[in-house]
């Protein structure tokens, strides 16, 4: 499966995802329709399936006018199907998805929004997790609560290390700054946020890292490190206490 970014809006990702055997092509998260129609056309790829991970617009937006444009199917989280526009398809936790030869299982990991999931496609090392992991950050919880996002953090964590993460949005840069705020002595995090830096000056996405690389270097994913917990004054509590608190700290970072 080829996997190709596409930047929408102001800071979102879309991906085109193609299985050259079967010709079939999805898109992740359109916000918006023109931008993903120049670079499926591009490649010469026609879109055949719409896959959401939540929601939100800036996830959504393009859904009808790229489903009107081309026939797409549309696959959602089930537990979200009223709120997804247009959608065909509803997934639950441990169902596949095909697109062609490749398959993905549909993780829930709710907390950013109430339905949230993901598209893991472990024979390609891919997770598609829209707003739930950022690149050396996380989702803000707009309808969930601590324990609930931790365990959403948690279950992605367990994916293999070689996982590439394929985030919504282009937030690294920013969150790098906080991380490195509350765990100034994270080696790999330091080493993390040059690479960034230089990527961002030269104008290129962050997006994919791996599953290795944000357990080493994210503090949303390191809640359950005792340095961390005592860092931040939480020594010996639970690790969504800790999580909870960074969250908050996070929400509150200028
Ligand atoms: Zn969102």
């Amino acid at each position: 499966m080829q996997i190709a970014l596409v930047p929408l809006l102001t800071d979102n990702y879309g991906y085109l995802l193609h299985d050259s055997t079967s010709g079939e092509t999805g898109i992740v998260d359109p916000s918006e329709a023109a931008p993903v129609l120049a670079a499926a056309g591009e490649r010469g790829w026609r879109l055949t399936h719409i896959l959401n991970t939540h929601h939100h617009h800036d996830h959504t937006g393009g859904n009808l006018a790229l489903k009107q444009a081309t026939g797409a199917a549309i696959v959602g989280p089930a537990p979200d199907r009223t709120r997804i526009p247009g959608i065909d398809l509803a997934l639950d936790e441990d169902e596949t998805f095909r697109l062609g030869d490749a398959a993905a299982e549909i993780l829930f990991i709710p907390g950013h929004t109430r339905g949230h999931i993901a598209f893991h496609f472990r024979g390609e090392k891919a997770v598609f997790c829209g707003d739930t992991l950022f690149s050396l950050g996380c989702g803000r919880m707009f309808e969930g609560t601590a324990p609930m996002m931790w365990a959403s953090l948690d279950k992605l964590r367990r994916l293999p290390a070689e996982t590439r993460i394929y985030c919504g949005h282009e937030y690294t840069a920013a969150n790098a700054r906080f991380a490195v705020s509350i765990d100034p002595a994270n080696e790999a995090l330091r080493r993390r946020e040059s690479a960034v830096a230089a990527l961002r000056g030269r104008g290129e996405p962050t997006i994919p890292s791996t599953m290795g690389e944000e357990c080493a270097a994210n503090p949303f994913l390191r809640a359950d490190d005792p340095g961390l917990a005592a860092a931040i004054g939480l020594p010996d509590a639970p690790a969504s206490e800790v999580f909870g608190e960074i969250r908050r700290r996070k929400d509150n970072f200028r």
